[in-house]
């Protein structure tokens, strides 16, 4: 059901099994599993979702202090904490590209770039599996084999021919900008299971001590009325996870003075340095046609690959699953080099071939952070994020590699000349609004924020479902593994583990 905060009585409590803060494509997918159960009694989940109605953010609410490298930026996103998300229904998926691949057994494997993931690659990709259609509404699952596209696409695609000693290497990008509220929303809607609170702000959490950890008795959620905190309402649950996005969901637990007992909740802060404004000269005569539609155009393709025609590159919000082919590094050059991934794309930025979209994987630092500021919000009163972006000099011998190799590939095949590669000082690069890192997943406790089962060390009942999870990044966009790594935690809660 979807239920407005506002029709309960001021003061009263509602129980579930599970209760979640945040609606966006985290909280949708960690919901979806419990909306048919067979399992006896099944278990009862509620959304706790900031906004009040479809279509209406409570925007000002994620306002805060851009610091390091996003101070003072002249280009888009001039205020990445308010650019960077959406707090509304849905969350940002109602403004995000779509732009989906899974991680590579590598990047959990923290090769060449530690830390490794506290979790086997095998176990995550049987998530991604069932994430690629049924949550992300994505073609087939085939990422590292071009031939299969090649196959099944109604205009005729061609790998690059690339040399066999080349450090580049071709890989799948699919798109499909779903809006989860407008996909899922009418399954909850429809739910005896899964409720949808609006207008619901969570503002904090009742805890007791319960032998070293402290366990979460109650989420508590607030309605806005006049731009001022209206009524108080109490959720109690077996288990509470934090959906809220990486940034509120970090804010979320500092003010909570829950999760750091290690000293790493905040730190780490990751996100991909984006560079758009690299060119070169398109030699089209020399590139066959099979290679032009596959990695300069991109094709659109029917989930159940009915029907495949080309497209330009999607905006955000576009509607059906396309696919392009990039190109991202061998492991063994990472290795050679030293140096951390990256993804190379020549579609176009803007539909202007002969621009170089690319973006690289960024290192933890120890700098980059989330952090309460002396800010306060306009309705609550409560702290600010302070929101710094920094890079290592890792990003800078990455980008050289990066676009040395690209250029060396082009022109060896004679695809193209005249190359311009910014100089890469730090600032050249863009954010690319995937917020990740700050409540890292570890083995152990002192190394990070939440257990390999996303649970916060410091609580026995309190669960993370977000990219501040995040050990390393990759170069790959973020919330296809934030999907995945829901539908994980929804397993295991319904194994019912001890609260
Ligand atoms: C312009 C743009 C383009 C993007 N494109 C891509 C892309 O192509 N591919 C990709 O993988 N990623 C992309 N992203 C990132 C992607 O949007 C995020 O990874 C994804 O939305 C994260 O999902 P989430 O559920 O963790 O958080 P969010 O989607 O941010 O959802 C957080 C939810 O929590 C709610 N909330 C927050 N605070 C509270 C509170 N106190 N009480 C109650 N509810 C609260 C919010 O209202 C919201 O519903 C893009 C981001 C932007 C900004």
């Amino acid at each position: 059901m979807e239920i407005n905060l506002s029709t309960l009585k001021d003061g009263e409590t509602r129980h579930y099994d599970i209760c979640i803060m945040g609606s966006g494509p985290a909280a949708f997918a960690l919901a979806l599993p419990f909306l048919q159960q067979s399992t006896k009694p099944p278990l009862r989940v509620a959304m706790l979702e900031s906004s009040p109605a479809v279509g209406f953010d409570v925007q000002s609410l994620y306002d805060g202090v851009n610091a390091g490298l996003l101070a003072n930026r002249l280009s888009w996103p001039t205020n990445y904490c308010l650019q960077s998300r959406l707090r509304t229904y849905g969350g940002t998926s109602n403004h995000w590209g779509g732009w989906s691949w899974p991680l590579e057994s590598s990047d959990l494997a923290g090769d060449p770039v530690p830390p490794p993931w506290p979790i086997p690659y095998e176990e995550l990709l049987g998530y991604y599996k069932e994430a690629q259609k049924p949550v992300m509404q994505l073609g087939a699952f085939e990422y590292d084999n071009p031939q299969y596209w090649i196959d099944h696409s109604a205009t005729p695609l061609q790998e690059m021919p690339l040399p066999a000693d080349s450090p580049l290497r071709t890989r799948i990008l699919q798109f499909h900008a779903i809006k989860f509220q407008q996909e899922y929303g009418g399954l909850v809607r429809n739910s005896s299971l899964v409720d949808a609170y609006r207008d619901a702000n969570v503002t904090g959490l009742e805890t007791e001590v319960f032998g070293a950890a402290s366990r979460v008795k109650a989420m508590v959620a607030r309605t806005i009325v006049n731009r001022r905190p209206g009524q108080t309402n109490y959720f109690t649950a077996k288990y509470f996870v934090l959906a809220a996005g990486a940034v509120a969901t970090t804010r979320f637990l500092l003010q909570n003075g829950l999760g750091n007992s290690s000293g790493h909740l905040g730190q780490h802060f990751m996100d991909h340095p984006y560079l758009n404004s690299a060119s070169f000269t398109l030699n089209r005569g020399n590139i066959p046609d099979g290679v032009y539609n596959f990695y300069f155009g991109n094709a659109i393709v029917d989930p159940d690959q009915r029907d495949l025609s080309l497209q330009s590159l999607p905006s955000p919000g576009s509607s059906g699953a396309t696919f392009i082919a990039g190109l991202v590094p061998k492991l063994g050059f990472l290795r050679d080099k030293g140096i951390s991934s990256f993804r190379v794309l020549l579609g176009g930025v803007g539909n202007r071939p002969g621009t170089i979209q690319t973006n690289i994987e960024p290192l933890p630092t120890s700098t980059g952070t989330i952090s309460l500021s002396d800010r306060t919000d306009p309705v609550f009163g409560q702290k600010e994020v302070e929101v710094d972006w920094q890079l290592t000099p890792n990003a800078r011998k990455t980008g050289q590699a990066m676009f040395d190799a690209t250029q060396q590939a082009l022109e060896g095949l004679g695809y193209g000349s005249n190359f311009i590669i910014p100089q890469l000082d730090d600032r050249v690069w863009d954010p690319g609004l995937h917020p990740m890192g700050t409540t890292r997943m570890a083995a152990q406790q002192k190394d990070g924020v939440v257990d390999p089962n996303m649970r916060v060390f410091d609580s026995s009942n309190l669960y993370v479902a977000s990219s501040s999870t995040f050990p390393t990044a990759g170069y790959q966009n973020p919330t296809f593994t934030i999907c995945a790594l829901a539908l994980r935690l929804a397993d295991f809660l319904k194994s019912g583990p001890p609260s």
